[in-house]
């Protein structure tokens, strides 16, 4: 196997041009898997971890642009404001994974588990991508992941990173596995309240062939706090009844199967139950920030 390490990106987008076959890799936690379980042994890799250009974050015309580069690592310790998007690299594998692995591989594999897809779901992020000769293109995440390990990714392309408007107001993720860590979920959620557009959002993972918003659930939801007046008064409370239905209506959803994992039914209960619980969150985060 020939294993290439490009100098900058300009370099690794002519690489990727030329040789469309070649198997870029970031912190190569997932690829290493694939190679030692011999479920792949590409002719050539490309060792894409070393490109400062793909490492960086920044804001920008009140965005945020998050190099595909970035580890989750650095997401917790570089971007504790991103609520959501930190739980979910918290919940990412150990340590070790969590020092390798990146946003841009979790987009570049694609898995309905990715922790960081749900989060990127609900912030309706792009995806940014580049191909050589400066050719570049955003795809929005519902373009881009397009089922069960697979994605827009066009042959000679690279991910820059992913870019979403700045958004305030409280939101969470949370994961139901089988144990406490080092677990891929059987059903994740990542709720966030848009204060400016007074808007609920929700993302399910694992529960789908990739991940899916809960349009349903997110219109209730907005109504909801809109007739109890929660938008203008934190301190109002939304009635227990439509916090279950709330929870109802995202497990709705999710088209989940029966797998080892889980059974289908097991990830509706647990996607209702993890709805109402960050509904629950981010209505007492508002509560607490009022007062
Ligand atoms: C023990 C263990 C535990 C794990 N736990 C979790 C978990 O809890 N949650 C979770 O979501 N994942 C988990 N994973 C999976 C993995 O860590 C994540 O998917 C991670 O985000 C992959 O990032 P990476 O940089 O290591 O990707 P890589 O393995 O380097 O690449 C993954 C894929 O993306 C492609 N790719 C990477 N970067 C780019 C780019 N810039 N442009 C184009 N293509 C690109 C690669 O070619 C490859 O196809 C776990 C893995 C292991 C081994």
């Amino acid at each position: 196997m020939e294993v290439l390490l490009p100098r900058s990106l300009d370099e690794a987008l002519e690489v990727a041009q030329a040789q469309p076959d070649v198997v870029p890799i970031a912190g190569g936690t997932d690829v290493m898997v694939e190679l030692n379980m011999d479920l792949g042994r590409p002719e050539t890799l490309m060792d894409i971890s070393r490109l400062t250009e793909l490492q960086e974050w920044r804001r920008e015309d009140g965005h945020l642009f998050l190099g595909s580069g970035v580890t989750y690592t650095r997401i917790m310790r570089e971007l504790p404001e991103l609520t959501a998007l930190v739980q979910a690299s918290r919940s990412v594998g150990s340590p070790q994974i969590r020092n390798r692995g990146t946003v841009g591989g979790n987009l570049g594999t694609a898995s309905p588990a990715g922790d960081a897809l749900p989060v990127l779901a609900a912030l309706d992020a792009e995806v940014v991508v580049a191909r050589s000769g400066g050719g570049m293109r955003s795809v929005g995440w519902r373009e881009f992941l397009l089922g069960v390990k697979r994605n827009a990714l066009e042959p000679g392309e690279l991910i820059l990173g992913v870019r979403w408007r700045a958004i305030r107001g409280p939101g969470s993720f949370s994961k139901i596995g089988t144990r406490n860590a080092m677990v891929i979920a059987v059903a994740s959620l990542c709720l966030q309240l848009d204060e400016d557009e007074r808007s609920v959002r929700v993302a399910l993972g694992s529960v789908a062939e990739t991940v899916v918003r809960a349009g349903e659930a997110e219109a209730f939801a907005r109504g909801a706090l809109m007739d109890a007046g929660v938008w203008d008064d934190p301190g109002t409370t939304v009635d227990a009844g439509a916090v279950e239905r709330f929870g109802e209506l995202v497990a709705q959803a999710a088209s989940p199967i029966d797998d080892v994992r889980g059974t289908a039914a097991y990830r509706r209960h647990a996607c209702a139950v993890l709805a109402r619980r960050s509904l629950t969150w981010a209505l007492d985060d508002r509560r607490e920030g009022a007062a």
